[in-house]
Order: C-alpha cells, then sequence, then structure tokens
C-alpha cells in the first residue's frame, strides 16, 4: 500500500483517516499543529512512540534533504542544495544579519521567466514547489543552523507569483502561531512583476513586503534581459505596486541590479529617477553578480555607491544592497545551475 503524504490533508480529512485507525480526534490537531514545525514524525515529541511507528508506517510527511552545504569564508552565508522526494535539487540562502537570520527560499524548481543575467532560469521551469516543501527549506536550515530564523524572503529560484496559491499557503503556515510564527512584516516576497498576482496579493490581508524586480524603466530595453517585459509594461507594474501600497501600508522596494555598461548609465538612472520621483518607495540597488556565463557583469561598489548619492540627492530613498556569499555563487540559482550542469 503506498503512503500518503500527511501534508496535503486538510484537519477534516486528518481527522477521518486517524478516525479509521482508531484514533482520538485530539490527535489530529496535535499532529496538524506538528506539521507547522517539524519535517519527521520522530520529532513530535508529546506523541506516545507507539503511535510515532504507525504514523511513518502509514504517511509520508515533505520534508528536503540537505544534499550540499557551503559556508562563505567571507561572512558565514551558507547556501544549501536540499534535495526533494523526486530528486529535484533546489536551493535556499542563510544569511546572517544583525537582526538575525533570514532565509532565502525557492519557490519553484527553476523557472521560466527566463532573464538572462539569472542562473535559476537555466533549464526552465521543472515544477512548482508545495507550500510544505517551501516551509521544509525554513524547517531544515532552522535546524541546521540551531538558529531560528527571523525572516524569510522569496528570493531564491522560481517566480512566487506565478505559483500563487501554494506560496500563499506556504506564507499562511510560517505566519502560524503554533509554528514558526514569522510576522508577515518579516516575510518579503520578489516578483519580476506579474501584475495581477500583485493585485490578488493586496487584496490577502497578508501585509507581506514586496519587492519589484525591475533592472530597467524602459520597456523595450527591460524585455532584453527579462522577456516575461512584453507581457507586462512597467508603468503598469508601478499602478499595481502604488495600488499594493494603499492597501497594505507597506513600502514597495524596487530592486535595480545594475549591469555594467547595460542599466548603469546616466540616462537609465535619471529615468528611474523620473518615474519613482513622489513615491514611498525603497530603491535597492545590486551589483550584478556577474552571470554564469561571464557575459553580463556587476559595476564596482564603488559605482554603485555613486548612483545611489545621486538618487538621495534626487530625494529617492536607497541603498546597496550588501553582497553575500560571493565566494559561494550567492546569486539566485547559480549552485544548483553549476550542480546540474556537470
Ligand atoms: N522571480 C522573482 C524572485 C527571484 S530572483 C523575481 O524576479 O523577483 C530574486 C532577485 O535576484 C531578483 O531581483 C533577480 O532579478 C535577482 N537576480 C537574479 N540573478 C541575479 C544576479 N546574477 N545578480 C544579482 N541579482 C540577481
Amino acid at each position: 500500500m503506498s503512503k500518503t503524504l500527511i501534508n496535503n490533508l486538510t484537519e477534516e480529512q486528518l481527522l477521518s483517516t486517524l478516525n479509521a485507525m482508531g484514533l482520538p480526534a485530539f490527535r489530529a490537531k496535535q499532529i496538524k499543529s506538528w506539521l507547522y514545525k517539524c519535517v519527521s514524525f520522530k520529532e513530535m515529541s508529546n506523541l506516545p512512540k507507539g503511535l510515532i511507528e504507525r504514523l511513518e508506517k502509514n504517511f509520508t510527511i515533505d520534508n528536503v534533504e540537505v544534499y550540499k552545504k557551503l559556508t562563505s569564508d567571507v561572512d558565514g552565508t551558507k547556501k544549501y542544495l536540499l534535495k526533494l522526494y523526486d530528486d529535484e535539487i533546489i536551493e535556499a540562502v542563510a544569511m546572517e544579519y544583525k537582526h538575525g537570520m533570514t532565509i532565502c527560499v525557492s519557490t519553484q524548481v527553476g523557472c521560466a521567466m527566463g532573464c538572462v543575467f539569472c542562473a535559476s532560469a537555466v533549464g526552465g521551469l521543472r515544477r512548482n514547489l508545495s507550500a510544505h516543501e517551501m516551509l521544509a527549506q525554513v524547517i531544515a536550515i532552522n535546524q541546521d543552523t540551531g538558529v531560528k530564523a527571523s525572516n524569510v524572503v522569496l528570493m531564491g529560484a522560481g517566480e512566487p507569483l506565478a505559483n500563487y496559491d501554494q506560496v500563499i499557503e506556504f506564507m499562511k503556515l510560517l505566519h502560524k502561531e503554533d509554528g514558526l510564527n514569522i510576522g508577515y512584516r518579516s516575510i518579503s516576497l520578489s516578483t519580476c512583476g506579474l501584475t495581477e498576482g500583485i493585485y490578488k496579493l493586496a487584496d490577502e490581508d497578508m501585509p507581506v513586503n514586496l519587492c519589484i524586480s525591475l533592472h530597467y524603466v524602459d520597456d523595450s530595453k527591460r524585455t532584453g534581459i527579462m522577456p516575461i517585459a512584453s507581457k507586462y509594461k512597467v508603468v503598469d507594474i508601478i499602478t499595481a505596486s502604488q495600488h499594493y501600497f494603499k492597501t497594505t501600508g507597506r513600502r514597495i522596494t524596487i530592486e535595480y541590479a545594475l549591469i555594467k555598461g547595460k542599466n548603469d548609465s546616466e540616462e537609465d538612472i535619471d529615468e528611474l529617477i523620473k518615474l519613482l520621483k513622489g513615491m514611498n518607495v525603497l530603491v535597492n540597488l545590486i551589483p550584478l553578480n556577474a552571470s554564469i556565463n561571464g557575459v553580463l557583469n556587476g559595476v564596482s561598489q564603488k559605482k554603485a555607491y555613486a548612483i545611489m548619492d545621486i538618487m538621495k540627492e534626487k530625494g529617492i530613498n536607497a541603498t546597496v544592497r550588501r553582497t553575500l556569499g560571493s565566494d559561494i555563487d550567492g546569486a539566485c540559482g547559480q549552485l544548483r545551475a553549476r550542480e546540474i550542469s556537470t
């Protein structure tokens, strides 16, 4: 008999399944609550040993297995390759900041968006991740580091708004009080700008931080590095983002990866300033991590800070993102891309 994936059962389904096994109702609630914070039956410490064995016989539980781990000598950033039940490999990262540990999770295996600078696009989209597979990344890394992450960012491989329902469920699981209990304000979701998803998210009553991967203001230049830009115009993405800000009160972050000789010209930065003038946004300037084929390179830190200063002079909030884990293929999908191509 094949085992049932326990995470997929609703509380009612779990209740009737356990009932059929002759177990009392309160066990369903107890087990469901464990599923918000653990990835094996053995960890369910308030269940009798005999019950744990029965559960192991009848059910499987969504988990990820640490397949490879790299620790940066520069800043302690930990990069994980995690194996899923079907042997697919995903990437997740743990970064230490002064305010605590942040975990960056993948939302899909691979990605369909095809951004030319992004290693997650290599090999295209393999499949969506389930909400529990996303949660398992956080739990597995918490367990591996021994530190409970305070923040989660959906900035690993995949486009979160292209896997909308599972991503919403994942953020709800993160938020459960009897689970990891991570506030929505401590969760950030990054999108290349799927506007319909942004409007839906605004209505979810979950005020997560929304980050927009802009990288260019001009639509045709943007399409040159982000094919999806042919479908979503910058002006529409900005309108959707303003709606998100008005509805949730959360300030939008604009991510702008500075690509040497491409989007770092005075003209491009001027357009960015004009576009954002008067808006309550934070611009995160990210010197591009050289693309894995070596064709695109990032600007120097010095240049990034000079651009930041220009933006600030014009009244736009801007920061330069610290490059973490640069010695361990720090950028999105780079470690996985190398692994799957060997
Ligand atoms: N699909 C989502 C989330 C994943 S990517 C999105 O597009 O936002 C997370 C961020 O990393 C995005 O801003 C993406 O553009 C950026 N990124 C991807 N490759 C990068 C690289 N080589 N250097 C710097 N940033 C990169």
